[in-house]
């Protein structure tokens, strides 16, 4: 397998999708903080389906935010040089894994170790 190019060319397209990546989250971040506000003129037994709507939009939020802070801590680590090595054992990710997921804190075996991989793939990502 082609270890991963760390040079600050080779990770270039690293940061690039992970800045485009932070964009997007804090832009739909935005649009559901706006879609947030009740409305000031709703009779309280038409509030029950916006609180509904509250409350899904607290959970997707919650789930942008993790995501946000992954992408954030993934910055981080290329800044500080660390970026693409793996948390657990020290090894380089795979840059395959890297262009799927750009916030990988571990390489595969190391993230199939920790989490049996028949739990949902994409919130592992982000738990771990
Ligand atoms: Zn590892």
């Amino acid at each position: 397998m082609k270890t991963l190019d760390r040079s600050p060319n080779g990770l270039e397209k690293y940061r690039n999708l992970l800045i485009s990546k932070r964009s997007e989250l804090t832009s739909s971040l935005r649009a559901k903080l706006e879609t947030l506000a009740a409305p000031d003129n709703a009779a309280p037994e038409d509030l029950a389906p916006v609180y509904h709507d509250q409350f899904v939009a607290l959970q997707l939020n919650h789930f942008d935010s993790m995501q946000l802070k992954m992408v954030d801590s993934a910055l981080d680590r290329m800044d500080g040089g660390k970026y693409g090595l793996c948390a657990d054992c020290g090894e380089s990710i795979s840059g395959k894994r890297l262009e799927a997921i750009p916030w990988a804190v571990r390489c595969v075996s190391c993230q199939e170790r920790r989490i049996p991989a028949r739990e949902s793939p994409q919130w592992v990502e982000l738990v771990a």
